[in-house]
């Protein structure tokens, strides 16, 4: 999609610290970071939200949790844990409107609720 951020993160015009890639999916470094390790979770094709999400998308979105457990083995904080947050729409403060998964991780959040701002 033209004017999407992500999309062009995807297509390379904007750069972004890449963590994982394949055909469907990205990972990269969230540019301002709410926790020691905050990386973001795209699928290539432009998806606008989970609410936007349809029939066909659930396979991605699948897949999507299985990258995370990937990076998070390989980045080693899976036996620790770690957070994962989608904010869909505008009550829940969306700001970039193309399906994204936030993993949060490297520190203690418990019952804390993190702002992903
Ligand atoms: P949300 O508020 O859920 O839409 O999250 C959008 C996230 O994108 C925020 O955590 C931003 O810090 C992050 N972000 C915005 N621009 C960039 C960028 N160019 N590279 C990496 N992360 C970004
Ligand atoms: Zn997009």
């Amino acid at each position: 999609m033209e004017d999407c951020l992500f999309c062009k993160i995807i297509k390379g015009e904007i750069p972004s610290s890449k963590v994982y890639e394949d055909d469907e999916i990205l990972a990269f470094n969230d540019i301002n970071p709410a926790a020691p390790i905050h990386i973001l979770v795209i699928p290539k094709k432009h998806i606008t939200s989970l609410a936007h999400m349809e029939k066909d998308d659930e396979a991605i979105v699948g897949r999507i949790y299985g990258v995370i457990n990937k990076i998070a083995e390989e980045k080693g904080f899976k036996d620790n844990g770690y957070r994962v947050i989608v904010n869909c729409g505008k009550d829940a403060g969306q700001e970039v409107m193309h399906l994204h998964f936030h993993i949060l991780a490297g520190a203690k959040f418990g019952d804390k609720i993190i702002d992903t701002k």
